[in-house]
């Protein structure tokens, strides 16, 4: 790869874009272009990360590390530098789409009353809610007729799996969540799989950028869990999309030195509570402090806001997990 193609590259990408789509916030503004927050690279408990969005360059004054763009993909994804080119070439073409896309369904929502009933149903109502999630919805049947409308290509819409091999929408009548260069589409019919994700990783947990700075962390594993929580107050609440944790996911929360309470499902065959148990084990030896919350039995953190639960008797739940 010859330095043209690098250079390129990098002008199109520029860092502090790459950051923000990481969920990294600067905290402050030392100078014109030049910004100061926590460092997504080590445990970071005041801001040491510098960012020149001019020069687009970091420098950590934690960890000592530094560099563009390329260098930050290397060290945020723990891969190589060819990896990293490839991630890099990924996102430049699949971000700029799946905000477009985002926006279209969140467009959607309040045209279409079923969606809304379907997020009332889950308790999901305050606008506030469906605007710090982004939460929008796939009705079907014309996402594709106006993104060719814009100009991208049918391949490449096949390619980021939002429309299908014969050419239909991939998400139709979901509520669509987006995540770190995915979405993901919670199926308001019965008679279809109930989740859908587009191709590759569902990325880290959900909101962490936002979530690492607290001393105590609610870990849920579905995302209307994590709509529940958040609308009852408890913002220091993330998700793993799933009972079980991929490495970066894992690596996030062992980032810096926090308690975890673990809020998986209590359904009926207890493979939530393995699992939450296995993960707090995996958890302690890295010292990180774990907590299980036990829910009453049957329940999800959602379904336990939507039957009635508040978040005195969740908070109570809270202080009577056990290690
Ligand atoms: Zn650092």
């Amino acid at each position: 790869m010859n330095r043209q193609v690098l250079d390129e590259l990098k002008q199109q990408i520029p860092l502090l874009d790459y950051l923000q789509a990481h969920d990294w916030q600067p905290a402050r503004q030392l100078s014109r272009g030049r910004w100061m927050g926590l460092c997504p690279l080590h445990p970071d408990h005041k801001p040491s990360f510098l960012v020149d969005s001019g020069k687009s360059l970091f420098y950590c004054y934690g960890c000592g590390r530094g560099g563009d763009v390329i260098r930050f993909a290397e060290l945020y994804h723990q891969v190589k530098f060819p990896q990293a080119l490839t991630l890099l070439h990924q996102w430049r073409g699949l971000a700029p789409l799946l905000h477009q896309v985002t926006g279209f369904y969140r467009m959607q929502l309040h045209r279409h009353g079923e969606a809304v009933a379907y997020l009332h149903q889950r308790g999901v109502r305050s606008p506030e809610v469906i605007e710090h999630m982004r939460i929008g919805y796939a009705p079907g049947g014309c996402l594709r007729g106006w993104l060719t409308q814009l100009g991208y290509p049918l391949p490449t819409l096949r390619q980021a799996g939002l429309v299908t091999g014969v050419g239909y929408d991939a998400y139709v009548r979901r509520i669509v969540f987006p995540l770190e260069g995915n979405l993901y589409g919670r199926s308001l019919s019965d008679s279809a799989p109930p989740h859908r994700f587009l191709p590759g990783t569902k990325g880290g947990l959900y909101s962490w950028e936002q979530v690492r700075r607290y001393a105590e962390v609610i870990l849920v594993e579905g995302l209307f869990d994590y709509a529940a929580l958040w609308e009852a107050g408890f913002h220091n609440v993330t998700c793993s999309l799933g009972t079980h944790l991929n490495v970066r996911q894992f690596r996030q929360l062992c980032d810096g030195s926090r308690t975890v309470y673990l809020t998986l499902d209590a359904d009926g065959n207890d493979s939530g509570q393995q699992a939450a148990r296995c993960l707090s084990r995996s958890l302690r030896e890295q010292g990180i402090t774990a907590h299980l919350v036990s829910l009453p039995e049957g329940h999800d953190p959602n379904s336990f806001f939507v039957s009635g639960g508040n978040a005195d008797e969740f908070q109570l739940l809270l202080e009577r997990a056990c290690l």
